[in-house]
């Protein structure tokens, strides 16, 4: 089984605690009543889905229930690192190994 570190909880909890609640770090339009239809399909719908490094919205819905954001390699679906929400996107970096990891962190 899948195991998922929450950052509040601070321990790995199995994937079926979690809820994965889409892309992360997506910017709410500051006046969202006044942008194009356009723009705001492109905030509403449109994601990147990138084949590699994904930042995502977790949710522990069956643990504390908090937001967080994780870093997963969608192509071997492991998860590099979880951070609190409100935090800054980590960077992140393919090691000699092919495995991503924290950028200038060992292997
Ligand atoms: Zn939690």
């Amino acid at each position: 089984m899948l195991l998922i570190h929450c950052p509040y909880c601070q321990e790995d909890r199995p994937e079926l605690e979690f809820r994965n609640t889409g892309e992360a770090h997506i910017e709410r339009p500051k006046d969202i009543a006044a942008i194009s239809d356009e723009a705001f399909e492109a905030f509403f719908f449109m994601r990147t889905n990138p084949k590699g490094v994904a930042y995502e919205r977790w949710r522990h819905i069956h643990g504390c229930a908090r937001f967080f954001n994780a870093v997963r390699d969608t192509v071997s679906d492991r998860f590099v690192t979880t951070y609190k929400a409100g935090e800054p996107r980590v960077e992140v970096e393919r090691g000699e190994n092919g495995v991503l990891k924290l950028k200038g962190a060992a292997q």
